[in-house]
């Protein structure tokens, strides 16, 4: 594999937005103003205490969730206040990874304090399972009348904006099948040297939607909380994934997943960690991403505080103390540059990459 080495060079960025239009019915609402024109795309993973949360902009303004966070008021009014600071007025598509409910539990509050319009998730089981909360998948329906349940190989349509690419969204596994998959596909395949499948998973992590989005020569990977012989399939036997920039670590960092033959497929540039002080972030995979990526490229959300525990370095840390102020972690993709840049604004870190 390869390494990029970043600019080291900070490069100071500051996003200007504006208030957008009133909300209109359907997606997109969000006008992009002239401030916006050249703002790429851009990213905030906002911290919902290990569980995940986040937004994207388009360039032609429209915006995308992926999870919610937790049940109750706080993570859905962090990702409010998210969403407000990134100039927004409706999410335009919301997008549960799975059911579990640090990841769809925020989105019957978060509606109430913000419109939401389209929303996706992929297929519920049927009976519904004993991981999976029927109260907070009612809420997820309850936000619109005509859910998407994605398979892969499915996208999700994103509109595009003239003078800058029009970003890509697809889904490369859901239901615990990868594109080209049907109903009935083996979990794990002995067809790789160094792979050691790990008993099956049962729970609704392994049919989480490995979500690709590029943009340009930018490309990152979100895939919700996938684990161990499903990340496998992404590489074995057909290689499903392609190099990325990002990796949105899988399963807020746990070592049940993470998969050292995708992660090195992967090869990203930049990890990011959505874990929690006390949950996810574990020392396998930590230590893994750092010896691959050095620890320029690691952000976590949290500091993780158990014994024993291996953090990045202190700088691409969002939240140091247990005792947070829930700070986030923002990326923007420039529109013709081939960079894009990490930064924790608390900590005033902005961080210079080249994208591939
Ligand atoms: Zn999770």
């Amino acid at each position: 594999m390869r390494f990029r080495l970043p600019l080291l060079a900070a490069l100071v960025t500051t996003t200007i937005v504006t208030a957008a239009q009133p909300p209109a019915q359907g997606p997109p609402t969000q006008v992009p103003t002239e401030s916006d024109a050249n703002s790429g795309l851009r990213f905030s993973f906002v911290d919902v205490e290990g569980g995940a949360a986040t937004l994207i902009v388009t360039p032609a303004g429209e915006s995308i969730l992926i999870d919610s966070g937790n049940p109750g008021d706080r993570d859905a009014g962090r990702i409010a206040e998210a969403a407000r600071q990134m100039g927004l007025t409706q999410i335009d598509h919301y997008i549960t990874t799975h059911w579990h409910s640090d990841h769809v539990g925020g989105i019957g509050p978060l509606s109430k304090l913000i419109p939401v319009r389209a929303t996706y998730g992929h297929r519920l089981p049927e009976p519904l399972p004993e991981d999976i909360n029927a109260d907070l998948v009612a809420a997820w329906k309850a936000v619109s009348a005509t859910p998407t349940f994605l398979v892969a190989g499915d996208s999700i349509s994103l509109r595009g904006k003239r003078g800058t690419p029009t970003p890509k969204l697809r889904v490369l596994a859901a239901n615990g099948l990868v594109d080209g998959e049907k109903d009935g596909a083996p979990t794990v395949f002995k067809c790789e040297k160094g792979h050691q499948a790990q008993p099956e998973d049962t729970t609704d992590n392994a049919r989480s939607l490995v979500l690709h989005l590029n943009y340009g020569d930018f490309d990152l990977l979100a895939g919700g909380d996938l684990t161990w012989n499903i990340e496998h399939k992404l590489v074995c036997p057909r290689r499903i994934v392609s190099n990325v920039d990002v990796y949105l670590v899988n399963h807020h960092g746990g070592d049940t997943s993470n998969n050292p033959l995708l992660v090195e497929a992967l090869a990203p540039e930049v990890a990011i960690v959505n874990n929690g002080p006390r949950k996810g972030g574990e020392p396998r995979t930590m230590a893994h991403l750092i010896t691959l990526l050095r620890d320029v490229g690691v952000f976590q959300l949290h500091r993780n505080v158990r014994p024993g525990a291996v953090n990045s370095e202190t700088g691409r840390i969002a939240n140091v103390d247990e005792a947070c102020k829930a700070q986030l972690i923002r990326l923007r993709v420039e529109p013709s540059s081939g960079r894009f840049v990490v930064s924790i604004p608390s900590r005033s870190v902005d961080r210079d990459f080249s994208a591939k």
